[in-house]
């Protein structure tokens, strides 16, 4: 089933626009029926690889945005763009000149998705900019690189976000919600884990200079993620096993599967592994009294979850839309965004992974206090 978008849903139900009935069954930030006809978040893309367009047909579905630019370094993908999307060619930059940017009063704030090596570069020069910036997953590839971002961003007056995209999404909500509300009691143990195979060597994920590690730093974020959001706590310690190379040829310089132990401060235990040699999808929270899962859990969905009372049932929503509308919002109020898609929760991640590849490396366990 493809997604569908929030106002396909809508219309599948046969809800009409402001529906009190069902507002009052969606989680808030998927309730905006009414028609917003006032000023726009206007984003300008930064590079246009695959994960750019899923964010541009997600910007054509959104209220509170318009996708007003891009940045590019392929003057081909320029033109298909600007023909696509209908961009002006004020509006369209490219590696070397994106700091011109600064004097285009039309661009709100520059959305990085670029390989994560190159996320810290161009979120510094996009604040020095004066442009807000959503940087993608992960928000860097070290820690220190994700407190420079933060004091740039800092300095210049400008709100950083990380593309948490999950944090909108109803099922992966309702693990939190279930986990933190303690609504099957403590929970003990979280299993997390999110795998694909991958076979292409030309892919940037495998260089570890511009990818900065495996499928730990590509895909381990997000089970690192649903381990912090779903306790409302922070890891204590960190083990962690790196798996077996089985083919070395494409593992030259990343790892290709890596197994960790968090141990966080309630007692709960989080294992996960994340690896470019199967697929695996899944989110599964043991509690006291009873059990919450997904799988599908992390990928774009649909996805598909139960507790120990039962299926869940919840809309499926467009991902990326509902993510810019919720964080244009904020910025359009003029308010601060919330710390839990930030960039300090991007740091919190990245200080994580650096200690779990520590863990695998080392052997030893590693103390996260
Ligand atoms: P991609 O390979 O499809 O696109 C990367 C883009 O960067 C391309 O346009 C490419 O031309 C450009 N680029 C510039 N310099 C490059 C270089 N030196 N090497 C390679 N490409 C270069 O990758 P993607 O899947 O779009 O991922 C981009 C970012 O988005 C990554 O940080 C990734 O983790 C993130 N992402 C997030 C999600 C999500 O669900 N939130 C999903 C996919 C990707």
């Amino acid at each position: 089933m493809k997604n569908l978008t929030r106002r396909s849903f809508l219309q599948n139900l046969g809800i009409a626009a402001g529906s009190a009935t069902v507002a009052a069954t969606l989680p808030s930030f998927i309730c905006n029926t009414k028609m917003y006809d006032g000023k726009k978040l206007n984003i300008a893309l930064c590079g246009l690889g695959r994960y750019a367009g899923y964010l541009a047909e997600g910007l054509q579905e959104t209220q509170f945005c318009k996708l007003a630019g891009i940045v590019t370094g392929t003057p081909s993908k320029a033109v298909e763009w600007k023909k696509k999307y209908n961009i002006p060619d004020k509006n369209i930059y490219n590696y070397k000149n994106l700091d011109e940017i600064i004097n285009n009063k039309d661009i709100d704030l520059v959305y990085v998705v670029l390989p994560n090596a190159m996320h810290k570069e161009f979120t510094i020069r996009a604040a020095k900019a004066g442009k807000h910036i959503i940087v993608e997953k992960p928000m860097a590839i070290t820690e220190s690189d994700c407190k420079e971002m933060i004091t740039a961003c800092k300095n210049a007056g400008v709100q950083l976000a990380v593309g948490y995209r999950l944090h909108y999404e109803p099922y992966n909500m309702e693990m939190k919600r279930l986990g933190q509300e303690k609504v099957f009691g403590q929970v003990r143990l979280i299993e997390a884990s999110l795998g694909y195979k991958s076979g292409d060597p030309s892919e940037w994920r495998l260089n570890k200079a511009l990818a900065g590690g495996g499928p730990l730093m590509n895909l381990g974020v997000y089970c690192v993620q649903s381990n912090r959001y779903v306790l409302g706590e922070e890891p204590i310690s960190v083990t962690a096993q790196f798996g077996p190379v089985t083919n070395k040829k494409l593992f030259a310089e990343v790892e290709e599967s890596i197994t960790w132990q968090l141990v966080f401060p309630g007692g709960a235990v989080g294992t996960s592994t994340s690896t470019y040699n199967c697929s695996i999808d899944r989110f599964f929270a043991s509690a006291e009294n009873g059990f919450f899962e997904l799988s599908p859990a992390i990928s774009y969905g649909p996805f598909k979850g139960r507790t120990s009372n039962g299926e869940l049932n919840f809309p499926v929503t467009n991902q990326q839309a509902v993510q810019c509308d919720e964080i244009a919002k904020v910025i359009l109020a003029n308010k601060q965004l919330p710390e839990h898609i930030s960039g300090e929760e991007g740091r919190k991640d990245m200080k994580i992974l650096q200690a779990i590849y520590e863990a695998a490396r080392t052997g030893r366990k590693i103390s996260l206090v």
